[in-house]
């Protein structure tokens, strides 16, 4: 799958993997689809996670061959973004023959009406050198089919709103509009209303507010079920980024490997892998290009990972302490935390010897809206009883799991 699965042309396939990029980063997988289809998208995404190649990629592959331009249009605040920008235009588009160019203020005019002249079909830029150029008709904005109005925010904390609007009403109605912005404040939402047309949103990492402690909830399952109800987890939960822990490595790689044909971008940290694999995981998991990290206890033991919104534990823990240490991940330096362990029925043991090694017992839960084939590992307490679906009664609802003990409802 990787980057496959978009649809890109051979040449900026061949491009991202001369970047060395395998895995498709969060904002990548939720941007490009929609930038292929043509809609416009407001991206609240930040520098460090991808965005760059998330509307690099479409913008490179809608242009296709070299034609009078500039056709794609990036604006973006400072110089140093707009170069590096540019440099990643360049990078991705090294198979192709597209032309890509830079402007900015701060440095001669000569090099920049060179490039100008020759032809350019992606013209980065920052707004105040921009308009220079446009007065001096070094440059014309009537063939723009695609505008990204990159760092939006910090253009509008510069002061730059007013640049910006004027360029774009120097750019066709019609055309394609992406938006990136780490908030989104009332300015922009009225830029956004006034340039975009029926724009779709795109979030990756919203921090969201910090719970007091962790919360440990079971799901029991039955083992057929268990990949099925951790995707529905992942589905259903609000989370920014988790660690989901395996029995063995065989199990983690084929955890990883169920979830990236589901979307996710996952990184695995296992034993089996290299020194720098297991670096790279772990760089990308922290800059949040990976949202999901799959490992194995011994693979994580000593690594400090801040900031884990979740823990899953696919596999129950079969030593106590086990359990302790990886639920350590979340909840840590106030940051919310929510551990949660799937349980089948030979886990009960084990479980059991968590909750006594914890001192507490830990809820059994189950997953509104799951579609549960076997139901009767939540009757554990009570022997005998049948199996029709069990209501959960005084649970706390919260981001569409309960918390709270499952009871059955007396009749
Ligand atoms: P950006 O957020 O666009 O500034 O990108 C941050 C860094 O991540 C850049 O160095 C990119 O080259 C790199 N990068 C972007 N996409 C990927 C990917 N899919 N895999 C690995 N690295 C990536």
């Amino acid at each position: 799958m990787g980057f496959k699965q978009f649809g890109l042309s051979p040449a900026l396939n061949q491009g991202v993997q001369a970047m060395g990029y395998t895995d498709p980063t969060p904002i990548q997988l939720r941007a490009i689809p929609l930038l292929m289809e043509g809609k416009d998208v407001i991206g609240s995404a930040q520098t460090g996670t991808g965005k760059t190649a998330a509307f690099a990629l479409p913008i490179l592959h809608h242009l296709g061959e070299p034609a009078d331009g500039p056709r794609a249009l990036i604006l973006e605040p400072t110089r140093e973004l707009a170069a590096q920008v540019e440099t990643a235009f360049r990078d991705l588009a090294r198979f192709t023959r597209l032309r890509v160019a830079v402007v900015y203020g701060g440095v001669g005019y000569g090099a920049q009406l060179a490039a100008l002249r020759a032809g350019v079909d992606v013209l980065v830029a920052t707004p105040g050198r921009l308009l220079d150029h446009l007065e001096r008709r070094a440059v014309r904005l009537d063939r723009v089919q695609f505008l990204v109005l990159d760092e939006a925010d910090r253009m509008l904390d510069m002061g730059f709103l007013p640049d910006v609007r004027r360029i774009v009403e120097r750019c066709p109605r019609k055309r394609q509009t992406a938006l990136f912005s780490a908030t989104i404040p009332p300015e922009i939402e009225t830029l956004i209303q006034w340039a975009m047309r029926q724009p779709v949103t795109v979030e990756v990492g919203v921090r969201r507010r910090p719970a007091e402690t962790v919360k440990h909830v079971i799901y029991p399952v039955s083992d057929y079920q268990k990949t099925d109800l951790l995707l529905a987890l992942l589905e259903r939960v609000n989370y920014d980024s988790v660690i989901i822990f395996c029995r063995t490595r065989e199990r983690a790689d084929h955890v990883a490997a169920l979830l990236k044909r589901h979307q996710h971008a996952v990184a695995v940290l296992h034993s089996n892998r290299t020194q720098m694999e297991r670096e790279q995981a772990l760089r990308g998991f922290r800059d949040g290009r990976y949202e999901v990290l799959v490992a194995t206890d011994i693979a994580a033991r000593g690594l400090d990972i801040a900031n884990v919104s979740h823990v899953i534990n696919y596999d129950v823990p079969q030593h106590p302490e086990d359990y302790v240490h990886r639920i350590g991940r979340t909840g840590r330096a106030e940051q919310a935390g929510d551990a949660f362990t799937l349980m089948v029925a030979e886990d009960m043991m084990h479980v059991q010897a968590i909750e006594r090694f914890i001192g507490q017992k830990i809820p059994r839960v189950r997953l509104e809206g799951f579609e549960y084939k076997y139901t009767a590992l939540f009757e554990q307490d009570k022997p005998g009883a049948s199996t029709a679906p069990v209501k959960v009664r005084g649970a706390r609802v919260s981001g569409g799991y309960y918390f709270g003990p499952v009871r059955r409802r007396r009749r």
